[in-house]
């Protein structure tokens, strides 16, 4: 069994497509574990993507995830669930994710690119300790 951690960012709960992404995650075959409605603190944004702190586009990027509540998810299914959401998310960049993903069939911008997933097994272990600490 393996979990990772999804955000379906402020972006997508403005747009009313949370249940859209769930639904595609549970169609997919996989399954929530957690979840909660939650406006993201600052602290807590800048130690998720700490990984980018260097970089140019980081204060857009954390002003952007603390705007508004996120939906937060702990997803589970098998050992590479991280693989699989990746896989349904499409790559960063919605303007060149193919058509049949979650960001090539629903956002336009970089920024604003409705998902987040654990990109390998260490980075959703981490996640899911910081964004759910209690969960067995
Ligand atoms: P996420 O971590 O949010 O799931 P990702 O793993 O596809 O996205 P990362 O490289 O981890 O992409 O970048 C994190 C976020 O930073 C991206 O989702 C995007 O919003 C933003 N970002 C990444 N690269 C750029 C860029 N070149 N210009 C502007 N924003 C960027
Ligand atoms: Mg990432």
């Amino acid at each position: 069994m393996g979990r990772t951690l999804v955000i379906c960012k402020p972006d997508s709960v403005e747009r009313g497509l949370v249940g859209e992404i769930v639904t595609r995650i549970e169609r997919k075959g996989l399954r929530i574990a957690a979840a909660e409605l939650r406006t993201i603190e600052r602290p807590l944004a800048e130690r998720h993507y700490e990984e980018h702190r260097d970089k140019p586009f980081f204060e857009a990027l954390v002003s952007f995830i603390t705007r508004a509540p996120a939906l937060l998810l702990v997803v589970e299914g098998p050992e590479d669930t991280w693989r699989i959401v990746r896989t349904l998310m499409g790559p960063t960049d919605p303007s060149t994710a193919p058509p049949g993903t979650i960001r090539g069939d629903l956002a336009t911008e970089t920024t604003e690119n409705l998902i987040h997933g654990s990109d390998g097994p260490e980075s959703a272990e981490r996640e899911i300790a910081l964004f759910f600490p209690g969960l067995r």
